[in-house]
């Protein structure tokens, strides 16, 4: 489907459709399912679901191990998924594509298996203030571990990463530079060009977190000439369980084994050790999520036409949510958004004065709306802005402006009622 059509869109997302709130009674509060945490997971559309079914009525054997027939038609459709993720971000070869569990896990796989050898006393990685913890942690330890220092680029008023400060943190000392292409929490676009431009100019690896961007911006890593770039299957109407660890190859090739055991071996033995397998089996320990692999090949096959379409219909149509959303918070009084401007992707960061954020959450949860109350995994950020925590509301392309309003309503009747 290159054309996009919002409500067939919509119509393929069973979980949407069975809840859908306007085919119950508006009075029954309870009935019915606005989602608006797609910043957390997105839902599912039938090809997906319809894809891990099939695979394990019609495929199910383990990969690149036995020589029987089935065994091999699994091994093609898994490899046939890591093709076209190499295709959906334009990676120029096909063992550039590590899978791992999610962004958090391919970000530890860069920390373990290549900055916790790399890095000395001193050393310093840069990390950009409002990143999520899985690209925080991760360096932390590795800091821990190296005696490397952390440097932090902060954002400016309307929450772009600060290019203003990219000379003065990024230095002939700085090893790492870390980033969301886009943040969970601010849904605002990085300038990430920059920042992997500066990172090469003093000879640091880039490292760009991808988790909120792979849904909503075509990615083409040979153009962004990012060393590293990581995202999550499930944030793009995929599967949980899998991720995506796109790397230069020399970069790869020199990193060490993040696990041990079958598939990443060339050889073992008791007399002569162990070698290692080439890429990207090197960094795949064990068995891994065939099936969620094989079904995230039915996910790209979804999105992938959309995000490249020639009329933009699908960019097209969430900025008009974005526009839509932004400007029916903006005319409550009480939202203060949590920094200045509309976002680039549907994320809304806010408060509400006078109004505990989870009691918000959960009295919006009553009325069958769901969004995120807290600090987001973004607990730097907060301290950055000396939040406590705020409200996330997060769209996606399969919601409408009828949704937008009701939960407009709702929320504009829970601050009433409360004065
Ligand atoms: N980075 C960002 C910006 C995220 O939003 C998330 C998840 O919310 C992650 C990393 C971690 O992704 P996962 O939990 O799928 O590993």
């Amino acid at each position: 489907m290159t054309f996009f059509d919002p409500q067939l869109f919509r119509q393929q997302f069973p979980l949407l459709v069975d809840n859908d709130k306007s085919n119950f009674e508006k009075s029954d509060s309870n009935t019915g399912l606005i989602y608006f945490d797609n910043a957390a997971t997105t839902q599912k559309p039938k090809q997906v679901i319809d894809s891990q079914q099939g695979y394990y009525q019609e495929l199910n054997a383990n990969v690149h191990r036995a020589s029987h027939q089935l065994s091999t038609k699994a091994t093609i459709a898994f490899e046939n998924a890591r093709a076209l993720t190499q295709k959906f971000i334009n990676a120029q070869h096909i063992n550039q594509i590590i899978w791992s569990k999610g962004a958090t896990e391919s970000i530890n796989i860069i920390t373990h298996s290549l900055a916790r050898n790399t890095l000395k006393q001193g050393d310093e990685i840069v990390l950009c203030v409002s990143e999520h913890h899985a690209n925080i942690v991760p360096w932390q330890i590795v800091a821990e571990q190296t005696g490397a220092i952390i440097k932090v680029l902060p954002i400016n008023a309307l929450g772009y990463l600060d290019v203003n400060q990219l000379d003065k943190v990024i230095t002939e000392k700085t090893k790492f530079v870390a980033c969301a292409h886009i943040s969970n929490v601010i849904g605002k676009i990085n300038p990430i060009s920059l920042i992997i431009e500066k990172a090469k100019s003093v000879g640091a690896i880039s490292v760009i977190d991808g988790a909120q961007a792979v849904a909503h911006v075509n990615i083409d890593v040979q153009a962004l000439d990012c060393d590293f770039y990581v995202f999550s299957a499930h944030k793009m109407y995929g599967p949980t369980g899998v991720g995506v660890l796109y790397g230069k190859q020399a970069l790869l090739e020199s990193m060490s084994p993040y696990q041990g055991g079958g598939e990443m071996i060339k050889t073992v033995s008791f007399i002569n050790g162990v070698t290692y397998n080439t890429l990207p089996f090197k960094l795949e320990a064990g068995t891994p999520n065939i099936a969620g692999v094989v079904t995230f090949a039915e996910s790209i096959k979804f999105l992938s036409p959309l995000l490249t379409s020639v009329d933009n219909n699908y960019a097209l149509y969430e900025k008009s949510l974005i526009d839509y959303c932004y400007q029916a918070l903006s005319k409550i009084p009480q939202v203060t958004f949590i920094v200045e401007g509309a976002p680039d992707i549907p994320v809304f960061a806010f408060t509400v004065v006078g109004h505990h954020n989870q009691d918000l959450a959960i009295a919006l949860d009553a009325h069958g709306i769901a969004i995120r109350s807290g600090h987001h995994c973004a607990m730097p950020l907060m301290e950055t802005l000396s939040l406590r925590g705020c409200l996330r509301v997060s769209l996606a392309a399969y919601n409408t402006r009828a949704e937008v309003d009701y939960f407009i309503d709702c929320l504009q009747s829970l601050i009433n009622d409360n004065h």
